[in-house]
């Protein structure tokens, strides 16, 4: 008997796994539409219950016991009220039929239909989670339980079958939730961590990092594009003045008005290190490179910059343009002549920007 629950349980691990892991999307594996995922798993789920049966543990002539309730439970958590409804259903009608029909079978296999449907319509209320599961998983264990002690009419056989049900069922769950806990705590931080790795810390925008991957991705698409170079007009005076926090809060509320003032454009924002900023143009030619570089270098003229102090600050910036492919076909040439453009902005007088064509 030990090792008929071993092989139950196996089983239902190896379910737990293979499914949590895709649609938990850590793998690249190709899973349809999301709005799929439910029948998806509701299918999934329901097969699985009906393989736990087909190893099930004979508890007595009418009682068969398995992992099947951790199955609807789990599949509700990754899929949602129709995963369950879904797998209870597939779940009860083999119930029914797999060993021929009786009475034991047909209340059996109704009874874990129900059970999808009461934790299916439950959790329509209140969304199933990993915090939560444990409640549904519990209600379908008494659920499970009475219909077991009822068939059974309450004999002492029919007690050791109820206890060992939900020992069974106790034991094997945990175990389960225990390790899917930890993968998820364990993804979210590997989230967690893949963001800040692409995030400047300061201001939230992307890092050089993330800008690479963006001028990468536009320079395989082969489409026209510009590169806008922003930096600072006087900066280090603003540092030397009021200190370098107050430097920051001017870095933070730059970044947020480059960002809104982009926006209009697709403009995809980056802060390339210090008070260097970058803002990537998609479809943009030269002539179009210019008009919007100059609403975002007014967006900053515009309105002065309030610090924590009260005090109102002038801040301006000047800008550096290339465009894709008429000035370069590399991120590091591209880089370069916007470089340039930015120099030049910056000699002839600053809160300008300069194309690089227009140094020729
Ligand atoms: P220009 O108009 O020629 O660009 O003059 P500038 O003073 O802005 O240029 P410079 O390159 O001489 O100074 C840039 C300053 O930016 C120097 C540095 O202290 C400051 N800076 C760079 N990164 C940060 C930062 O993260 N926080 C703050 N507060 N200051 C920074
Ligand atoms: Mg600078
Ligand atoms: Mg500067």
């Amino acid at each position: 008997m030990l090792i008929d629950f071993i092989i139950n349980f196996c089983i239902l691990f190896t379910f737990a796994i293979l499914t949590y892991i895709p649609f938990q999307n850590r793998l690249n594996i190709y899973i349809p539409s999301s709005k799929y995922n439910p029948f998806i798993l509701g299918i999934l789920s329901g097969l699985t219950g009906c393989l736990l049966m087909l190893t099930s543990i004979n508890i007595s002539d009418f009682v068969i016991m398995d992992g099947r309730m951790a199955v609807i439970a789990l599949s509700g958590v990754l899929g949602g009220p129709f995963a369950t409804i879904i797998s209870g259903t597939i779940i009860g009608l083999f119930r029914l039929f797999m060993y021929g029909y009786s009475t034991s079978s047909l209340i059996a296999g109704s009874s874990t239909i129900i059970v999808g449907l009461v934790i299916g319509i439950l959790s329509l209320k209140k969304t199933m989670t990993f915090q939560n599961v444990p409640y549904f998983f519990g209600y379908s264990i008494v659920h499970t339980s009475l219909i077991i002690g009822f068939l059974g009419n309450w004999t002492f056989e029919t007690w050791m079958a109820v206890i060992s049900f939900i020992l069974y069922s106790i034991v094997s769950f945990s175990i389960i939730f225990i390790v899917l806990n930890q993968l998820s705590n364990l993804f979210e931080k590997i989230r967690h961590i893949e963001e800040m790795s692409v995030t400047d810390h300061l201001t939230g925008l992307n890092n050089n990092r993330k800008f690479q991957e963006y001028v990468q991705n536009l320079l395989e698409k082969n489409k026209v594009f510009s590169l806008l170079i922003l930096d600072i007009d006087y900066f280090k005076k603003v540092n030397d003045t009021y200190g370098h926090p107050v430097g920051d809060e001017v870095l933070k509320e730059l970044a947020l008005r480059i960002k809104d003032a982009s926006n209009p454009y697709g403009g995809i924002v980056s802060r390339n290190g210090g008070e260097e900023f970058s803002v990537l143009l998609p479809n943009t030619s030269e002539e179009n490179s210019l008009e919007s570089a100059d609403l975002i270098r007014q967006a900053i003229e515009k309105n002065v910059f309030q610090i924590s102090s009260g005090e109102k600050l002038d801040i301006t910036i000047s800008g550096g343009i290339s465009t894709f492919p008429q000035d370069a076909v590399t991120t590091h040439e591209l880089y370069k002549l916007a470089d340039e453009a930015l120099y030049l902005a910056k000699t002839s007088g600053r809160n300008k920007v300069v194309h690089i064509n227009q140094s020729n």
